[in-house]
């Protein structure tokens, strides 16, 4: 069935039979050198998937309706073929983090007593982004690089909030400077290996949407996001 939408041009193949990983490679090359993307409905549940080979299972019957599962890397979607058909036509369905896709973040911060002063502070202990099926979880220090995230992320703690100045400090400890959390009160740096003393008093205390840009990509490559296929907002 070959499906077109602007410059889109992408041939399903629904394969109810078992078919070998040489071949779909094969049928796929054919498929490029006509300028036609292949996507691989399979009902057998094995089959490998690459940047070059979008494949999905197909499960279900015509009295039920159909459903697909969209093996991410890390996991699986699972959609309505409806749906995912109308995401693969409107480039939802996409590999690895595709820039200006749709990402929500919840900020995750707990309490501990400052190591230098004795006062209670709080301190951000991370980032949990979903983009897709893609979750990714950051802590201060690996966010370094992602300023505009930090500056998103403390526009969206409530400012009642005890929490440090989110800053680059020397840490003597690790030799080098890094983006670290520090006491609200007397402004120490609260190590990154400290940060584990404000986990069981924690708490989701702020969400918000966000896009991914290149930072965001290169903070899941770091992370060591596994990329994949997959559906997205
Ligand atoms: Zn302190």
């Amino acid at each position: 069935m070959l499906l077109t939408k602007g410059r889109v041009r992408i041939a399903i193949e629904v394969q109810w039979s078992r078919q070998s990983q040489d071949e779909t490679a094969r049928r796929q090359s054919r498929y490029a050198s006509s300028g036609v993307r292949g996507l691989w409905l399979f009902r057998q549940p094995r089959f490998d998937t690459s940047e070059e080979i979008p494949a999905v299972r197909i499960s279900g019957n015509p009295f039920d309706g159909y459903d697909v599962f969209v093996p991410t890397g890390a996991g699986e979607q699972v959609l309505p073929l409806s749906s995912f058909i109308s995401a693969a036509l409107n480039r939802q369905y996409q590999f690895g983090l595709p820039l200006g896709a749709a990402a929500d973040v919840e900020v995750r911060c707990g309490n501990l007593d400052c190591w230098k002063c004795g006062a209670e502070t709080q301190i951000i202990i991370g980032l949990d982004i979903s983009i897709g099926p893609h979750k990714l979880s950051a802590t201060i220090p690996d966010l370094g690089n992602c300023p505009d995230l930090v500056r998103r992320t403390l526009q969206a703690i409530p400012a009642q909030a005890s929490l440090g100045r989110i800053m680059h400090r020397n840490s003597r400890e690790a030799g080098f400077r890094y983006l670290s959390n520090g006491c609200a009160h007397c402004g120490a740096l609260i190590g990154a290996h400290y940060e584990y003393q404000a986990w069981d008093r924690q708490d989701v205390v702020a969400r918000f949407p966000t896009v991914v840009d290149e930072r965001m990509r290169q903070l899941a490559i770091d992370l060591g996001d596994e990329p994949g296929w997959g559906v997205h907002r």
